[in-house]
Formats: structure tokens, C-alpha cells, sequence
């Protein structure tokens, strides 16, 4: 089929850059995938352990079913598991020692202060006051008591920052810490019928999806047989005339996106930047404050299956370094049936200052008693975040708009990974990648 002479750069080949291919290709776009790594090279690639194949980053996958269809066409329908809305982001929390199951955020339902805690809840819902940090608006969202005395010290243990610092966004990313469970299954259901507190408030036994965040999406988990998900994407690309440029970084220097060298502008009509904009300015390193996430894996002595939850989330204990746990065995098919399960631990800590290994399976050995952990994997290369600050906000704003004006009013969008605006998990970044290109396609209609 003909193609339109209008060529569309894209910037990283994980799944953001590739479903946004994806999308333009279909629609008789050119596409050329700039690839710093010399494969596919995303969060959602496995990793090798002495015990076996484990997940890295991307967990659990959330796409609409059109983002879904194209994820299909380029590794193919059986690389994955398909699992159904929210039912799979099971998880738990561990408040000041207390562990409480069956919630993904933090658990107030044996909170001595309950009852404040709703009437504050009801009182500021709705409330349009503008918040301008992550403090202010916790106290917007959730109340002065739910908030002074768990999400702030939540989200101040996570990012090793005051909230005052950080902005009001950098609520939702990681561990999604807008929404909370205040309340048995009756009382949330009650709850829920208000549009406001559906976004805040979680189904406490998750039997239905809550609130609009994931809506009617799928949950998606790459298999652990399929290795071949690089070759796989080689060739779907060359069947669709898609060029992925491998071992290609694209670079900011003045404001310019740079290919070799060369500005991006002479060869693209428009471009898509799927990858965190930090990644690109290197020269920014020294002014942005970034924190490094660390993960280490650890087997222990028996099956855990689907008894506990997915994501074990212990950022709200401020006692623990542990970030979160995360159980493949609770949503991941190929590793259900595993005689030892293996438990992953993220750890967000200062850079180059990680806790020992060790500290970290003995804070596992602390919150479950009944497991021992016969052997752990560090996973030596870590990764740096920018601190989702106000500060760092107006740095990569900025970027973003130098970077802009350099492209001399060609399409240009940026659905990489952004802690600071919240845009962090794979729903955000899949779905801002996709909508470039229906943008960029209608822009050029
Ligand atoms: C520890 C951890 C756990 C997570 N868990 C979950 C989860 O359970 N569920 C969830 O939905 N999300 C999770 N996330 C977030 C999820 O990983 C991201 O949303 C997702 O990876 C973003 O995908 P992406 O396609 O935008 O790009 P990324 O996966 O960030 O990949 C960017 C790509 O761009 C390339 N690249 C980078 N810089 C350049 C450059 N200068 N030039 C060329 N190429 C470049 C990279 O090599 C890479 O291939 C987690 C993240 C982390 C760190």
C-alpha cells in the first residue's frame, strides 16, 4: 500500500514506542523507531536469575482493546496472559507493623480514627481548592487525618522527600497512592455511587473494577516461555516497513533532538518521544535530583501461589526500606506452580546507597514468618528516577518546551515516563504513546 511521504520518528522501542507504531503504520504512516539499546529493551523484558526467568519493571500491562489488538500484531496473541480489570492488582499493606490484605492502597479500615476519617473524606470531596504540593492535596483528597498520619508519611518514606517538595501528582505514580480503603465492601459500595469518591475510594475485596483509573482495560502479563520478543518485534516491523534503528540514542543539546548529530527536524516530520525526557539531557544529570531504584530477588522455602497478594505494598510502613514486594505467583500462570516462590523486592533508595541485601530478606523473613528465604539475586544494574519535585518539574517543563520550539512546529509529543506529572505506569504511557499517534495521523490527514 502506498505510504504518505510524512515520516514519524519514534523515540524508544518498549511498548509505548511500539503500539504507537503500530497505530501509525496502520494508518499508512512511515515510521522509523530510534532504539538506544541494541534489542527491545523495555521494563517489560525478563530478566535470568540463578532461579529462573523473573520479571523486571512492567508487571501487569493495563491496554484498551484497540491498544491490546496492536500489542497482538507485533509479539503475537500467545506471548501473553490475559487477565480481567482490576481483579489482578490484589495487594496489601503493612501499617505500623499490622499486616491488612486484600487492598492495593493503603488500608484504614481498622484505623482507630475511622470515623473522622470519613466525615473529613465527605467534606472535602468535590472540593475544587487547588493544591500545589503533594501535602496539600493529600489533605485535599483524603482529609487532614488520613492524610497527616498515612498517605504523607507514605509518600515522604517512598521518595525520601518532604511532600511540601513534591508535587501533587507525584501521588499517583508508583504505588498509585491516590486511593485508599476506608471501608468494608457495604460501605464502599455506598460510597462508590459518588463519582468523586469512586476515584479515591477503593473496592475493598476487589470483586469489581474501582474507580475510572482502569476503567475497561486488560491486564496483561508477558509469559515467561517466549524469549524471543526481540526477534519477534524485528519481524513485525519489516513485515509492516517499519525501520527500527538499534543502538541509535537520541540526544538534547540547545533544545534540539539530535540523531548523530544531526537535528531530528531534517528527517522527521513529527516525532513522538517514548521514552523518560531525562534520558535524552544527559547534561541535565547534575541538576536533576534523582533517586535510584534498586530490586533484588528472593526464593523462599514454598509455594505461595495466589494465598497473597500480587503487590505487597510496604512504602506505607515508614519503618521498612522495602518498597514493595511483588508475587508473581498471585497473577503469572508460569510461575504458579513453582515449588519455591520467588518474591521480587523494589527498594527506593538515595543514590549509591543501598540497603544490604541481606537487611532486605530479613525484613521479609519479619513480615511473613512463615516463609524463610533459602536464596536472593541482586540485580546489579539499577535505575535512576527523577524525584517527582516541583523543582524538578520546572527543569523538564522547560526541556519540554526548548525542545518544542527547536522543532519548528512539527508534531512533537512526550509519553515517556514522568514521575513528576504522574504519568508513570503503563496505562498512562501506553495510552499517551497511542493517542500521539491518532493526534499525529490527524494532523497530517
Ligand atoms: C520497578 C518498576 C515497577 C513497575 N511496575 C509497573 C507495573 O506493575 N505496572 C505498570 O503498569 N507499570 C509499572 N511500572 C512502570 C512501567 O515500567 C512504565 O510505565 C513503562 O515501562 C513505560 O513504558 P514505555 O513504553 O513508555 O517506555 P520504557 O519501558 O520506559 O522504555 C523506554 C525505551 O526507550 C529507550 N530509550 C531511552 N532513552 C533513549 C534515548 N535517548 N534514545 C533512544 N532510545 C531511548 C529505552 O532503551 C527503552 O527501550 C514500573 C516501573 C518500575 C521502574
Amino acid at each position: 500500500m502506498r505510504k504518505n511521504k510524512q515520516n514519524v520518528g519514534i523515540v524508544g522501542a518498549s511498548v509505548g514506542g511500539l503500539v504507537s507504531a503500530a497505530a501509525l503504520a496502520d494508518r499508512q504512516m512511515d515510521v522509523t523507531i530510534f532504539e538506544r539499546g541494541r534489542s527491545v529493551t523495555g521494563l517489560y523484558n525478563k530478566i535470568d536469575t540463578p532461579f529462573g526467568r523473573q520479571e523486571l519493571g512492567m508487571h501487569v500491562i493495563y491496554v484498551n482493546h484497540d491498544q491490546y489488538l496492536y500489542l497482538c500484531q507485533i509479539f503475537g496473541a500467545e506471548v501473553f496472559e490475559v487477565l480481567e480489570g482490576v481483579r489482578v492488582d490484589l495487594g496489601a499493606s503493612n501499617i505500623c507493623g499490622t499486616n491488612n490484605f486484600d487492598s492495593v492502597y493503603p488500608d484504614l479500615r481498622n484505623h482507630p480514627d475511622l470515623e473522622t476519617i470519613l466525615v473529613e473524606m465527605r467534606a472535602g470531596g468535590g472540593s475544587e481548592d487547588r493544591a500545589s504540593n503533594s501535602r496539600e492535596e493529600a489533605i485535599r483528597r483524603f482529609g487532614r487525618t488520613a492524610a497527616l498520619q498515612v498517605t504523607i508519611p507514605a509518600i515522604e518514606k517512598l521518595w525520601h522527600s518532604k511532600a511540601e517538595s513534591l508535587t501533587k501528582e507525584a501521588l499517583h505514580c508508583f504505588y498509585d497512592l491516590r486511593r485508599m480503603v476506608v471501608c468494608d465492601k457495604p460501605q464502599a459500595d455506598r460510597l462508590k455511587k459518588d463519582a468523586w469518591l469512586d476515584q479515591v475510594v477503593a473496592n475493598p475485596v476487589q470483586t469489581e473494577p474501582s474507580g475510572k483509573i482502569f476503567g475497561d482495560r486488560l491486564g496483561l502479563v508477558f509469559k515467561a516461555a517466549y524469549t524471543d520478543l526481540n526477534e519477534r518485534v524485528i519481524a513485525w516491523a519489516k513485515k509492516n516497513n517499519i525501520k527500527i534503528e538499534f543502538e541509535k540514542q537520541i540526544g538534547i543539546e540547545d533544545g534540539q533532538l539530535l540523531s548523530d548529530g544531526s537535528p531530528l527536524s531534517e528527517t522527521c516530520d513529527a516525532c513522538i518521544v517514548a521514552a523518560p525526557i531525562h534520558t535524552l539531557a544527559q547534561q541535565l544529570n547534575a541538576d536533576l535530583d534523582q533517586i535510584e531504584l534498586s530490586i533484588a530477588y528472593f526464593q523462599v522455602d514454598r509455594r505461595i501461589g495466589a494465598d497473597f497478594p500480587a503487590y505487597y505494598l510496604l512504602c506505607h510502613d515508614p519503618s521498612l526500606k522495602s518498597s514493595r514486594i511483588v508475587n508473581y505467583g498471585a497473577y503469572n500462570s508460569d510461575k504458579r506452580d513453582e515449588e519455591r516462590s520467588v518474591l521480587a523486592v523494589e527498594f527506593l533508595h538515595p543514590i549509591g546507597k543501598p540497603p544490604e541485601t541481606a537487611e532486605i530478606g530479613n525484613e521479609i523473613c519479619r513480615i511473613f514468618p512463615d516463609f524463610s528465604v533459602v536464596a536472593s539475586y541482586r540485580l546489579e544494574k539499577t535505575m535512576k528516577l527523577c524525584r517527582p519535585t516541583i523543582t524538578n518539574r520546572k527543569i523538564l517543563e522547560k526541556l519540554e518546551h526548548e525542545v518544542s520550539v527547536a522543532f519548528g512546529g512539527k508534531p512533537l509529543y512526550f509519553s515517556g515516563m514522568r514521575t513528576d506529572t504522574g504519568q508513570f505506569f503503563s496505562h498512562h504511557t501506553i495510552g499517551a504513546a497511542y493517542e500521539a499517534a491518532l493526534d499525529c495521523h490527524q494532523r497530517f490527514r
